[in-house]
């Protein structure tokens, strides 16, 4: 959500004329757009801000520092205090007003510093100029905010409660993002499967795939989707409509019903242990991702053997594993933990063991077959090399055949003939022609 939100203050800059630069100092607007999902953010904005601040005037003589997004929305005053030279500081749902709070500091002779911080519960302005970073991929959001309160999440104090957008409007923006190009769409919201319960009074989330299925888009993802709120429905929807990749991310954080309960998360292990199983009968060969937090408060070994053990059980394709970070304001900062930092850290061990040993398993399953991927560049390391996604979301490598100019394949959907299968990517070579 942030990456957008990012792409929606570029878009709306590239609409009031400003040009892009290679560097902050060559640069007369700097803008940060912060999360503060996580601890280290914080310490990255702070520093980097400062820095910006002690350098040299820009080449025209005046620059204007932003902070906007998360941290700005949690921190509003405070932003100020941490950084002397700040110009403007906005909130989550102030994006709208960014060009004229530009606008207003480069205007002012006075250190006055501008604010657009409320209670992060406005409607959110979607229908904003974007920038996007490919031609061929776009983020669409669908809702923002959260009603969940998860025990250790600073999401529903920085991003409100959840809105959504109205159906039609987003199904409008696909389409007309299919008639610009667009062959994958990535539909965005804190919680997207509780989509639509604060406009129609019940979720419309399985509705919207299938609408958005019919605007012609290739390739439909989505994210995030909290698990207690994921419906049958849905999961027909992702069964029966053919852009819709088979890839679904679903955070369990936790094998323990215990440390689940704890962390306020609404669903026991077995309860998301029987929904992978429906998901997985339902749409078949899906590939199932995760996040995991390891060491929240209170967890014990046995904990975390359930963990491993549901790990296991449902065969995650991937996962982000995290070390419990103590966020300022929620419930669980609150928990005092005597768990020394040594055993977490070989808990967390433990599992990012499990998770390369499954992911190395899971893509062995496509080694010597065919793996279909949107081509979205060229690899860091050999420009030679392209690097693209399968529909089941995986890293897929191919060299570019010597006749054909790498660059033209990005963009293109390509088949690789998988060679290699890794533990985090697929190599192969392309067979047939790229479309
Ligand atoms: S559902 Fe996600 S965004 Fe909402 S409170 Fe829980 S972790 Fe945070």
């Amino acid at each position: 959500m942030n990456l957008h939100d990012s792409e929606r203050v570029s878009g709306l800059l590239d609409s009031c004329g400003c040009l892009e630069v290679e560097t902050p100092e060559e640069a007369d607007i700097v803008i940060f757009m912060t999360c503060c999902v996580r601890e280290n953010a914080d310490t990255r904005l702070y520093g980097q801000a400062s820095a910006v601040v002690s350098m040299p005037p820009s080449p025209s003589g005046k620059r204007v520092l932003a902070v906007g997004g998360c941290i700005a929305q949690r921190d509003g005053e405070r932003v100020r205090e941490n950084i002397p030279g700040v110009n403007v500081v906005f909130g989550t749902s102030a994006l709208a007003s960014v060009p004229a709070l530009l606008e207003e500091a480069f205007a002012s002779s006075s250190r006055k510093v501008l604010f657009d911080v409320d209670e992060g519960d406005r409607p959110f302005a979607t229908e904003l100029p974007s920038h996007r970073a490919q031609s061929f991929h776009a983020w669409v959001p669908i809702m923002t905010g959260c009603n969940n309160f998860c025990t250790y999440c600073v999401v529903p104090y920085v991003r409100g409660r959840e809105r959504s957008r109205v159906l039609e409007r987003v199904v409008a923006e696909c389409g007309q993002l299919v008639d610009d190009g667009v062959r994958e769409i990535c539909l965005l919201g804190q919680n997207v499967n509780s989509y639509g319960c604060d406009l129609y009074g019940k979720p419309r989330f399985a509705e919207l795939l299938r609408a958005v299925g019919e605007t012609g888009v290739e390739r439909i993802r989505f994210t995030s989707s909290n698990p207690h709120d994921l419906v049958d429905e849905t999961i027909a929807a992702m069964a029966e409509t053919p852009a819709v990749m088979p890839h679904l991310h679903l955070a369990v954080q936790s094998g323990s019903t215990k440390v689940l309960r704890a962390m306020n998360r609404k669903y026991t292990r077995e309860q998301y242990l029987d929904l992978a199983r429906r998901i997985k009968d339902g749409v078949p060969g899906i590939a199932l991702s995760t996040d995991i937090i390891v060491g929240f408060p209170g967890e014990t070994e046995e904990d975390f053997l359930d963990t491993l053990s549901l790990v296991r059980e449902v065969g995650f394709s991937s996962a982000y594993t995290f070390i419990y970070s103590k966020r300022a304001g929620t419930p669980a900062a609150k928990i005092v933990d005597p768990t020394p930092h040594v055993v977490i850290q070989n808990r967390f061990d433990r599992l990012a063991a499990l998770v390369a040993e499954l992911a190395h398993d899971a893509n062995q399953a496509d080694l010597d077959g065919i793996s279909e991927i949107l081509v979205e560049g060229p690899s860091k390391r050999d420009p030679m090399v392209l690097v693209g996604h399968s529909r089941k979301n995986q890293t897929v490598h191919f060299r570019a055949p010597e006749h054909l100019d790498p660059q033209t394949l990005v963009g293109t959907i390509c088949d690789i003939h998988v060679r290699e299968a890794r533990t985090w990517y697929l190599a192969g070579e392309l067979v047939g022609t790229p479309r």
